[in-house]
């Protein structure tokens, strides 16, 4: 059974490529190669039942199938990625209708198979298609056949009278033009629903960077820390290895908003994260925990690393300088760290992490307090 679907894939995978947009054209010009040689057996049926000359039909039937294998293969080769529309649609459009037309001139009393033939080649290309391609295949399409009737009605009036050939002719310049017509409005449609899926994935993305980030500072908000922060538990339980959690709190923030305003202290907020960008690894996440409190989580490395990593940041923060005046007072935080042991709950950890901040608040603030 195994063995089986290995087969099949390996054939397929020769067939249609294995980039998907390949093998989504190739499929579609193999539904047409499938419909195509099922069309040109009934109309080899029909000839060999009315005992009509084949030695044509047969040369009919090997240049329209070596036509459409060479746009298979100038798909599959990857060659058609060069032209505008790499699925050939026109092309192969154009080369079904020239195959169908000269196929309604060989078929005497049978030739009314190649006008649903026609119509299926229209509607098939068609949704790909903009107006004035669709328009202009249409008319290419009248031609042909008008063309193929014309010269038949000339070199045979007794298999293709003029009158039931002018009569098939202003049938198809009724109903081809409508086909195109609501192909195009359907191509439409579909382009429509395509740009809409596009803008709403782009409205997901921003939606779901909304959901999981401070607007303020650009941080993970509390709420995507806290998922993190319960995984970071998971994994340390499978792997045994704890992580490092810090909760930092900004010092006497109060009195920068009372004194500077409450854009000053928004700035210090940004500053903090800001920082944090040149200073931090990329596995360190740094949470917004709410107001000026900040949690960091620092995974694979050990206590004595976290903390001086956390104590980089302090002095970098203290170096920058706000434009808020002169009386304006370096930036500091105090920051309580601690270890997350395997095992233990998360809010265990941030209890800890919370009573060595305090502690850090007790001992005189801008300093780390680890435990
Ligand atoms: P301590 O050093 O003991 O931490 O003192 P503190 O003044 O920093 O602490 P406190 O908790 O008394 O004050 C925190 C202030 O942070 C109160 C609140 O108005 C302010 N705050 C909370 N969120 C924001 C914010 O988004 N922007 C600004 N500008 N201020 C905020
Ligand atoms: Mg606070
Ligand atoms: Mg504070």
């Amino acid at each position: 059974m195994r063995r089986h679907v290995s087969v099949s894939r390996y054939l397929g995978d020769l067939l249609l490529g294995s980039d998907p947009d390949m093998r989504l054209r190739l499929g579609q010009t193999g539904l047409a190669l499938l419909l195509m040689l099922m069309g040109m057996a009934v109309v080899l049926w029909a000839a060999w039942a009315l005992d009509r000359p084949r030695g044509p039909l047969y040369l009919w039937t090997l240049s329209s199938l070596l036509a459409i294998v060479l746009v298979y293969m100038t798909i599959r080769c990857g060659w058609s990625r060069h032209f505008r529309d790499p699925s050939l649609t026109l092309p192969q459009m154009a080369i079904a209708i020239a195959c169908s037309a000269s196929g309604y001139a060989l078929m005497g009393p049978v030739r009314a198979i190649a006008f649903p033939n026609l119509l299926i080649i229209l509607m098939f290309g068609m949704f790909g298609l903009r107006a004035r391609s669709a328009l202009g295949i249409s008319i290419y399409a009248l031609l042909a056949f008008g063309l193929s009737m014309a010269v038949m009605t000339s070199i045979s009036p007794e298999t293709y009278p003029a009158t039931v050939e002018l009569a098939h002719f202003m049938m198809l310049v009724i109903v081809v033009p409508a086909v195109s017509v609501l192909s195009e409005r359907l191509s439409r449609i579909r382009r429509r629903l395509g740009q809409q899926k596009q803008e709403l994935a782009v409205a997901l993305e921003q939606i779901q960077r909304m959901a999981a980030h401070d607007d303020l500072t650009g941080l993970l908000n509390r709420r995507h820390m806290q998922v993190l922060l319960e995984q970071e538990a998971q994994r340390s339980l499978r792997s045994g290895q704890g992580f490092c959690l810090a909760l930092l709190d900004m010092d006497h923030f109060k009195r920068i908003n009372d004194r500077h305003g409450h854009a000053a202290g928004d700035a210090v907020l940004r500053a903090l994260s800001d920082t944090a960008q040149t200073v931090l690894r990329r596995s360190d996440v740094l949470a917004r925990w709410g107001g000026e409190e900040f949690v960091l989580m620092q995974a694979g490395t050990t206590i004595s690393l976290a903390r001086a990593t956390i104590e980089r940041l302090r002095e970098q923060l203290a170096r920058v300088a706000l434009d808020y005046g002169d009386d304006f007072p370096r930036i500091s935080f105090s920051a309580g760290l601690t270890e997350h042991l395997s095992g233990e709950c998360v809010t265990e950890t941030l209890e800890r992490a919370d009573r060595l901040l305090y502690d850090a608040k007790a001992q005189g603030r801008n300093r780390v307090v680890a435990g």
